[in-house]
């Protein structure tokens, strides 16, 4: 008997720990001090890129031999690390598909190198838009958040940053289905939210949701940087994307641990609780 009410302690304090991020015991792989690889699944990876602040973008493998790669790191040089590791884990001749969800360094600092390398690169045409016309503001804000000796390495480099681009242009109204090794990919615009140009990723076969920067992990408790965003549309959207997307078993925030749907309910919470 007493064993079985310690049992049921245990379980009960197991389903309290798992209700929102997931456990620590993933496989993490670093590349290098500021690069490290999770794996969230079989083929399932959080690719964590820290310059200085912890980004993320997801790859997912599809099919036998092709990936989809969303968002990148912050710098070409990292995103061709990751490259490197991907090729030597899965062979030389995989193909890669990578998706901008939004025109910020963390979104597609990466691009000059997948460029060079003639992976397609899919992002909106506000995307494009935005990184000519508000970007230079937005990198002048976190060269002032740099300004301390410690952080030179970073400064210079955000000083001197290249951007690109996508590719492959889309207008952001109108809802893309793309088809990787054979599954479905889903890019959707639910409104302004972190970004006016911040997209969400979808892949119904696994349901699996990258939530990108407009989704805040269960250890943030309010938004980050905010500047280029719309504070009374961003609850909204994100309803949005949980109406549309409540089935989702997997979701990645743009910063912070991965986790399951309650990061939608959590950032909207925040959200709406900001500032009372
Ligand atoms: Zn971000």
């Amino acid at each position: 008997m007493k064993a079985k009410m310690l049992m049921s302690v245990i379980t009960l304090i197991l389903l309290a720990c798992s209700c929102g991020s997931m456990n620590s015991s993933l496989k993490k792989e670093n590349l290098s001090g500021e690069l490290s690889i999770v794996e969230l699944d079989s083929g399932v990876y959080q690719v964590i890129h820290s310059f200085p602040w912890p980004g993320n973008s997801l790859i997912v493998k599809l099919g036998q031999s092709d990936f989809v790669w969303v968002d990148t790191p912050y710098t070409p040089e990292a995103t061709s690390s990751v490259l490197e590791w991907l090729y030597k884990k899965h062979g030389k001749s995989i193909k890669i598909t990578e998706i901008n969800t939004g025109f910020h360094i963390d979104n597609l600092g990466g691009n000059g190198e997948l460029i060079k390398r003639k992976i397609p690169v899919y992002g909106s045409q506000l995307t494009c838009e935005l990184l000519k016309t508000r970007n230079k503001n937005t990198m002048q804000t976190m060269l002032k958040w740099l300004s301390s000796p410690e952080n030179k390495i970073y400064y210079d480099a955000y000083k001197s940053f290249r951007f690109y681009e996508p590719t492959q242009k889309f207008n952001i109204n109108e809802e893309q289905v793309l088809i990787i090794g054979s599954e479905k990919v889903e890019i959707y615009f639910p409104g302004p939210t972190h970004t006016y140009d911040n997209t969400v990723v979808y892949i119904p076969g696994k349901k699996i949701l990258f939530g990108g920067c407009m989704v805040l992990s269960m250890e943030a408790k309010k938004a980050g940087f905010v500047d280029d965003g719309n504070m009374k549309e961003w609850p909204k959207s994100l309803a949005k994307v949980l109406k549309k997307y409540g089935d989702a078993d997997l979701v990645i925030p743009g910063h912070g641990s991965a986790g399951n749907i309650s990061l939608l309910k959590h950032s909207i919470s925040v959200l709406e609780n900001r500032g009372k």
